[in-house]
């Protein structure tokens, strides 16, 4: 029996992807045959195949009909009809694009000052590069004019399926590349070439006369103008994809002679590309490759994903007209700032310079820490971990120095896509994050989806209160295959390194209860099978919802570890929507009632024998480790950019002070007493004198005021003073631009109260030559940074002090006189000491 389902297509736009992917997801839950047929075009498509349903050319106004044989045809029939009365009419909502537009964040003072001639793009990595401007070409299909002629149906139809087959296999041989990414794209490439529809489009191409040639350039045509239009931004994205295959079938078949796309680097080169394919992008020699500039291309683009896996800078959403006229010159690009600089003037030479001064100073110092352990003065462990959302994730945060993977946001491999990942594809991707882990463990927490990160395919409907609603562990039962093939992937995968399970958003024992049900099932299913698994694997939970902080007992007897959500957890223990943009000030983890919760849950935990970590962006706020090291938690879990930065901080800390601090925070009424007393530990801590040589630099080779007030922060910066320093050195300037600080006799004092300096501090710059301040010349520069906490009139006090003194000439001589900092460093002291 085949059951039948006809109705007209209503949607405005026909059935592009997005529909297109609705109604696959649906079908392929389903063991029948399925097919639907639009009786305009008489084109019939496999409906488990979104490429196929879209070649159907369904438009508004079409007559369809879905045949269904197969086992499960009743079942499929039913939900199918209902799908397409009551859902199908709605999918075809715009999407919210991952395409940045709009403004861009004025540049620093320091930077705008020297007035650069800019084209502004969107940062998709980092680093800044520089060479020749050139334009990377994309395939333009209508390039090739003169195809080769058929030679005949059955001679056209081998030499298609010899190339796909060369074409698969040379892919197949692609993945063994080292980087990891490059693998990933390249699969995504081999799952296009798996197609069943698409080699059968292909080959229709062939049977009805067209040649091997033409039938891959009308296919690539075909598919790229229906995903083109797409509303959703990721589905646009993989149009590339399919023309990049195409292009590279076309060149299996004919050779790369008769199919050219010539973009050899010679010299350090920043490419300009519309439309630069994955492959493309693997051609170019890295070496010389020191930037990318993408007119397209969102973020999840599997070109822009490659260039930050080889870290080339890249910026997207570039304007080309804006940036043609500089084709063949010498380009700089800066992803910190999204510019890219179109004429090097001596001066942005020497500002870009003094960046990667700043920029090697660093490295050179977290490198110390990278393979350290996380550890205080005092020498109490904290372990310091990364949280990832992808297994390409894991090797930069282990190279970073992470000691373990705390939070593997598993999600985001549901998102973005048409399809959920199967038992095969999560097995894969867990097993590669354990390739980077070596011995080091992974927390894979189970999908969190739902709240603000939804799943198209899975339709859950939208909700007043996402947050409190249907998300994680609550769409568990009604999605139990989708868990257990999860559950599967990583119980699999936990045969080949140290993998821990952690749920979120409990917020009863009942619901521990439920999951160990459930994994139980699948252990023993895997035991059946005899597929081998970690029989120790621990079990561990978010703790983000408030309930969890008064079972701490009865959850300690059913699971391994607790790591702290404190995003959710603030959020539901304030009661105050982590997105909403009025509320910020309410979402305050230093609340004390909130660092009062913290206190209790660490205690409580430990107190039943278990481990806590915090894996929440309160781990990476370096203003509040002194706190998360109070707590003595056993691990904070970060973005792997935070990590040495952290381990730094660690080092300076005492855990015994922090304890105290701790206490203190508690006692606090209000989370602003709270803040003064961490900018007072700060500046208390590490004995900070308000003078040190560190900044201080003598014989200074700086051309103007931009440059000394650039290099002073910088330094601040480095000294671990101040965590913005453009932002401080924009208060500067802002002081700058009402009067000049210049004093005369060739000395300047620069000053500001900034909530961007962390300890207050006087730093010196003693030039090599005078320059212009204001009005005035000056070679002295004695530069007054104070914390915004500092007491009321600490500020204007130093300064008066300071100019009082330069006001004698004893002082002066003495200051131009001295040969070194230590020199300077005592001259000062006691000068504000008087
Ligand atoms: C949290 O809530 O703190 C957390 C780490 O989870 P997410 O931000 O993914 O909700
Ligand atoms: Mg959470």
């Amino acid at each position: 029996m085949t059951q039948t389902l006809t109705f007209t297509c209503e949607l405005p736009n026909g059935v592009h992807a997005r529909p297109a992917s609705h109604v696959e997801q649906l079908c392929n839950t389903f063991a029948a045959d399925i097919k639907w047929e639009n009786t305009r075009t008489g084109n019939i498509a496999n409906a488990k195949s979104v490429l196929s349903l879209i070649g159907t050319d369904t438009l508004q106004g079409d007559e369809c009909i879905i045949t269904i044989s197969g086992e499960d045809e009743m079942q499929a029939i039913e939900k199918i009809t209902h799908f397409i009365k009551t859902e199908f009419p709605h999918c075809d909502e715009a999407l919210e694009t991952t395409e940045e537009t709009g403004d861009f964040a004025p540049l620093p003072r320091n930077l705008s000052n020297l007035s650069p001639a800019v084209v502004r793009g969107h940062s998709v990595s980092s680093g800044q590069g520089r060479g020749k401007l050139i334009q990377a070409g994309g395939i333009n299909f209508d390039n090739f004019i003169t195809l080769p002629s058929s030679k005949g149906l059955d001679e056209e139809q081998s030499a298609l399926s010899t190339g796909l087959e060369q074409l698969r296999n040379a892919l197949v041989l692609q993945q063994k590349a080292d980087n990891s990414t490059a693998v990933a794209v390249i699969d995504a490439h081999l799952s296009i070439l798996r197609d069943e529809e698409f080699s059968a489009k292909l080959l229709s191409g062939i049977s009805e006369g067209s040649c091997a040639a033409e039938a891959i350039i009308a296919t690539a045509k075909h598919y790229g103008k229906q995903l083109q239009q797409s509303s959703s931004a990721y589905l646009r994205e993989r149009e590339l994809d399919i023309r990049d295959i195409c292009f590279q079938l076309l060149q299996m078949i004919y050779g790369t002679d008769q199919f050219r796309c010539d973009n050899a680097l010679t010299e350090p080169s920043i490419c300009l590309a519309d439309d630069l394919t994955p492959s493309q992008f693997l051609e170019l020699d890295k070496s010389l490759l020191k930037g990318l500039l993408l007119t397209h291309g969102g973020s999840t683009s599997h070109t822009v994903i490659l260039a930050r896996s080889f870290n080339i800078p890249t910026l997207i959403g570039i304007e080309e007209s804006a940036l043609s006229p500089f084709v063949n010159q010498e380009v700089l690009i800066d992803c910190k700032q999204g510019v890219v600089i179109t004429a090097i003037t001596p001066e942005l030479e020497r500002y870009y310079q003094e960046e990667l001064r700043v920029n090697n100073v660093l490295e050179a110092r977290h490198a110390k820490y990278r393979n350290l352990p996380g550890c205080t003065a005092d020498t109490i462990k904290l372990e310091v971990a990364a949280n990832i959302a992808h297994a390409i994730e894991a090797e930069p945060a282990f190279n970073n120095g992470a000691e373990s993977i705390g939070l593997f946001r598993t999600e985001m491999l549901y998102m973005d896509r048409t399809t959920a990942p199967d038992e095969d594809e999560l097995y894969n991707i867990f097993c590669q994050a354990l390739e980077a882990a070596s011995d080091k463990s992974i927390i894979i927490r189970t999908m969190d989806i739902g709240g603000d990160k939804p799943v198209d395919y899975l339709n859950i409907p939208a909700e007043n209160n996402p947050f409190l609603g249907y998300r994680a562990i609550r769409i568990y039962e009604e999605y139990i295959e989708l868990f257990k093939t999860q559950l599967r992937g990583i119980l699999r995968a936990s045969a080949h390194g140290s993998l821990k399970i952690m749920i979120p958003m409990i917020s009863s024992v009942e619901e521990i209860l439920w999951v160990k049900d459930v994994l139980a099932e699948v252990r023993q299913e895997l035991r059946k099978e005899k597929v081998p698994f970690d029989e120790k694997i621990p079990l561990g939970i978010m703790l983000e919802v408030p309930s969890v902080a008064f079972i701490i007992d009865q959850c300690s007897e059913e699971i391994d570890f607790f790591s702290i959500g404190s995003n959710d957890l603030t959020q539901y223990l304030m009661a105050v929507d982590r997105d909403n943009a009025k509320v910020t000030k309410t979402y305050n983890s230093l609340n004390p009632a909130f660092l009062r919760t913290l206190d209790h849950v660490v205690r409580e935990v430990h107190r039943h024998g278990k481990w806590i970590g915090l894996c929440g962006e309160l781990g990476a706020k370096g203003s509040v480790l002194p706190l998360l090291v109070g707590l003595g938690l056993d691990e904070i879990s970060m973005s792997a950019p935070s990590i040495p930065a952290t381990k730094e901080r660690l080092s300076k800390l005492d855990s015994r002070k922090c304890r105290q601090l701790l206490n203190k925070a508690m006692a606090c009424r209000t989370a602003m007493e709270v803040e003064h007393l961490l900018a007072q530990f700060r500046m208390a801590q590490s004995d900070a004198p308000l003078i040190t040589t560190e900044c201080i630099v003598l014989d200074a080779d700086l051309g103007s005021k931009e440059e000394v007030i650039k290099t002073l922060s910088d330094n601040l910066y480095l000294a671990g003073r101040c965590r913005y320093p453009d932002k401080l050195a924009d208060d500067l300037w802002a002081r700058e631009d009402v009067f000049s600080t210049g004093l005369g006799f060739g000395f300047a004092i620069p000053h500001t109260k900034s909530e961007h300096i962390e300890q207050s501090t006087i730093s010196v710059a003693k030039l090599a030559q005078p320059i212009l301040w204001g009005d005035d010349e000056a070679q002295f520069v004695i530069m007054l940074t104070l914390n915004k906490h500092a007491a009321g009139d600490q500020h204007m006090k130093i300064f008066s002090k300071l100019a009082r003194k330069i006001m004698h000439v004893d002082f002066r001589d003495s200051l131009q006189k001295a040969t070194s900092a230590e020199e300077i460093e005592q001259l000062l002291q006691g000068a504000i000491a008087e």
